[in-house]
């Protein structure tokens, strides 16, 4: 099968031939169709320290996607051949405290398809079988394969209740915009976008965020007075993980509000709990990936509902041959979601 894999200690990525992988009892083989590039995926090209320090080579990369089962490994009961699949991708224990008390999508043990484990950007993929979420035959392969980012937008605000809410959010990526996108179905006032990109902030709009600050020129703190009229915002939703970024988000937050942190900061945070989060009574919650499967339920009823079309946010196709133009255009952080067709 073709294949993109991570086989040199150095930037970049190599399209070659594997076999098929052998199924294990427990899991299912996937015939992919379709496999987003992640923020994950761009460090593991980049080869940086997030990547050299994990990884094991060589790697089949890639972990968003959705395709057919067409085979099951021995012990699988609940799916069979034919079925549609997306992928989870924090492949759980099964066994520590988090996984049975139902957190498993915080797993002490847990393991990432496609970082720990062979993942997807691949003509097959072999999955766990306590990772494969049947996939509603109204939502594409395409759409299917960013169920997986969408849940962590839904997951986050799910963190709060936004209905009548002033809600920020920092970074207009994919899950930025998935989240602007919740928001606003969930009955927030407004929603407001931030991001330093003209494509991603023009996206935003698109999509129907209803007020999208382009910080590279605009004052996000005078405008978010501006807009609030000197209230501030109930909710904030950091996605950056840039640490200027949350001391900047957290001063935009009202007394007594909800800070929801979801990107990814590398190394301390210097931040200014006092002012921030103590003499506000500020609520903070951490969010990683999706509670399984109460957020899949979520994503997939909302996409059911129509109220929203996610499809938009995806911007770029591409064929995995052509792996180095799709993964330098998400490096750019000007793209929406990219998504090979396999
Ligand atoms: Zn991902
Ligand atoms: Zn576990």
């Amino acid at each position: 099968m073709k294949a993109l894999i991570k086989d040199r200690p150095l930037r970049g990525g190599t399209y070659t031939d594997l076999p098929i992988p052998k199924v294990g009892e427990n899991d299912l083989l996937v015939k992919v169709h379709a496999a987003a590039i992640c923020g994950t995926d761009i460090h593991i090209y980049q080869w940086n320290e997030y990547a050299s320090s994990r990884i094991k080579l060589p790697l089949l990369f890639g972990h968003e996607y959705a395709g057919e089962v067409v085979e099951t490994g021995k012990n699988v009961t609940s799916f069979k051949k034919g079925d549609r699949v997306a992928a989870e991708t924090h492949v759980p224990c099964g066994h520590c405290f988090q996984c049975t008390t139902g957190l498993q999508h915080i797993c002490k043990d847990m393991r990432i398809l496609g970082v720990h484990m062979d993942g997807a950007f691949s003509e097959y993929a072999v999955l766990p079988a306590v990772c494969a979420w049947k996939l509603d035959p109204a939502i594409s392969y395409e759409v299917g394969s960013t169920l997986e980012p969408f849940g962590i937008g839904v997951h986050a605000l799910s963190k709060t209740k936004p209905a009548g809410k002033k809600v920020i959010v920092f970074g207009c990526g994919p899950i930025g915009i998935y989240a602007q996108m919740v928001a606003k179905l969930s009955g927030a006032e407004f929603v407001v976008g931030v991001d330093v990109s003209k494509e991603r902030c023009a996206l935003a709009k698109q999509m129907g965020t209803d007020v999208v600050l382009n910080a590279k020129e605009v004052n996000v703190l005078d405008e978010v007075n501006r807009v609030t009229k000197g209230f501030g915002t109930d909710i904030v939703v950091e996605l950056t993980g840039n640490k200027e970024v949350l001391n900047e988000a957290s001063k935009t937050l009202r007394r007594g509000g909800d800070i929801v942190l979801v990107g990814l900061f590398s190394g301390p945070v210097e931040w200014d709990l006092v002012n921030n989060v103590i003499y506000k009574e500020a609520n903070v919650y951490g969010v990683t990936g999706r509670i399984m499967w109460d957020t899949w339920w979520l994503a997939q009823g909302i996409l059911l509902s129509g109220k929203i079309d996610i499809r938009p946010v995806i911007t770029h196709y591409f064929d995995l041959k052509d792996f180095d133009k799709a993964l330098q255009l998400a490096e750019s952080a000007t793209a929406g979601k990219i998504v090979f067709r396999i």
